[in-house]
């Protein structure tokens, strides 16, 4: 399987070149050249392991030998604290989809641990190095400092707003003590963090020099691992109910987690409805209920990892909206990147796309969703999830099997959990654990130059 750009400007790649490149040269999203069309496959897959599933999806899109990939995926999964990798609970009705049973507790870690396995992988084909330099408001950084730990031929550069993480997030960075692994704490906010990583980026002989690499979102081999989980958590309710079809409701906020839904729909998977489901940070929301996806300003919620506006994966949603059309895609992006808005009509019967149907949930219902799952049916949803559930009630129809992604452990949320019950109920041995560790880290000011001397001082000493 080839690669190619959502802006059509770069000639196609391979899969090992899309991992590394992250980001198109074009500015574009790297897209599979196609997806395959498996409606076939879907009986033999039914009864697979979650890691076999995981490999036969993942073989489609991967141009590395069998046998490797398969030890990869293998790895990739051996630190998750359940067999079955990512459970479905029944609850009130709906299916919880619990995919926080990885080591930083959140769903992230099915993608990053995968993506720190196949970076080892081809650094050590190609011998080269690689020295991730990321930006952090939470989640993500614990997640990727997780997947990189201890590697040999990588380093991993991670930068958090000081004092504006939430403690136990903090914690899961900071009390990473291997050699490889660099906590920053910048004097500053989120907003600093990402411009000093933006403009270090677009610095490209800095880049090169010191082989920067990146592990957002945007990495096609991220949403290549979440793709799996949809199969999985279907097949499991499909099997269950006797239902020929499933729906999904996923807590978004850079619309990475939902795209893997979608393809795995296109990829033949019986998908009814997907659920978009956001916080008050509301533009994937309205965007598929009116057409004008316009960028607001981000506010700050009880689900810190949604507070997003623009939604770094929405131009491979937009590329196949219209039609697989890089040039009309093209153009749209540059207008929006002067404009902050863009606008798509309904189609005849008032729908923006046939599968994805949106809503948001704001700071009360969001509390009163964990509140009464706690109280009626003691499970203890985190506040993203409770979001998404929050949604899915709305939108659920009767006799149709409704699948809600749980993105984390709500003990990694204990304090929203303490303001909806009003108990301080919820802990993780982990979480606990975290208590009087060690930590490393270093604040810096909120400036590219003390950035780029640390990166540049750790990178040649050793
Ligand atoms: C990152 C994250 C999300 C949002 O996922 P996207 O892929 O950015 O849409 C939701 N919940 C949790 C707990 C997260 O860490």
């Amino acid at each position: 399987m080839k690669y190619i750009s959502t802006r059509g400007e770069i000639n196609p790649v391979s899969f090992r070149e899309a991992v590394m490149m992250g980001l198109a040269r074009d500015g574009g999203l790297l897209i599979p050249e196609e997806i395959p069309d498996l409606t076939g496959c879907l009986a033999a897959w039914k009864k697979l392991s979650f890691v076999e599933l995981a490999f036969e999806v993942m073989r489609l899109y991967s141009d590395l030998p069998e046998k490797d990939l398969k030890a990869i995926v293998q790895r990739s999964y051996s630190k998750f604290d359940v067999k079955e990798i990512t459970p479905v609970v029944p609850v009130n009705g709906i299916y919880i989809l619990e995919l926080f049973h990885g080591p930083t507790l959140a769903f992230k870690d099915v993608a990053l641990q995968f993506l720190g396995n196949l970076f080892e992988y081809i650094l050590k084909e190609s011998k080269q190095e690689l020295n991730i330099l990321g930006a952090t408001s939470g989640d993500t950084g614990s997640a990727a400092i997780q997947g990189v730990r201890g590697r040999d031929s990588m380093r991993i550069f991670v930068m958090h707003p000081h004092n504006r993480v939430s403690k136990i997030q903090e914690k899961q960075m900071t009390s990473v003590l291997d050699g490889n692994v660099y906590n920053i704490a910048i004097e500053g906010t989120f907003d600093d963090c990402q411009n000093i990583m933006k403009t270090i980026f677009c610095d490209l002989e800095f880049k090169d020099k010191f082989s920067l690499g990146s592990i957002n979102s945007i990495n096609w081999a991220r949403v290549l691992a979440q793709i799996v989980y949809y199969f999985y958590a279907g097949f499991r309710v499909m099997e269950k109910t006797g239902a020929e079809k499933i729906s999904f409701s996923v807590p978004t906020g850079n619309f990475g987690d939902i795209f893997a839904g979608y393809v795995a729909c296109r990829m033949g998977l019986p998908v009814n409805k997907l659920v978009l489901a956001t916080n008050e940070n509301d533009i994937l929301s309205r965007f598929f209920n009116t057409g004008e996806y316009s960028i607001g300003k981000v506010v700050e919620t009880l689900s810190p990892s949604m507070d997003i506006q623009v939604a770094s994966n929405f131009e491979r949603f937009l590329y196949y909206r219209l039609g697989e059309n890089a040039v009309l895609l093209k153009e749209m992006m540059l207008s929006f990147s002067k404009s902050g808005k863009l606008n798509l009509q309904k189609d005849r019967d008032g729908f923006i796309d046939r599968t994805i149907i949106a809503g948001s949930s704001d700071t009360e219902t969001t509390l009163s969703t964990i509140r009464n799952f706690h109280h009626e049916y003691s499970y203890i949803l985190d506040p993203h999830t409770a979001v998404g559930v929050h949604v899915a009630m709305r939108f659920k129809k009767e006799g149709e099997p409704m699948i809600c992604l749980a993105t984390a452990h709500p003990a990694k949320f204990s304090e929203a959990i303490k303001k909806a019950t009003g108990k301080d109920i919820v802990h993780h041995p982990s979480i606990d654990a975290l208590e009087g560790m060690p930590t490393k880290c270093e604040p810096l000011p909120a400036s590219v130059a003390a950035v780029r001397d640390y990166i540049e001082t750790r990178i040649d000493a050793n």
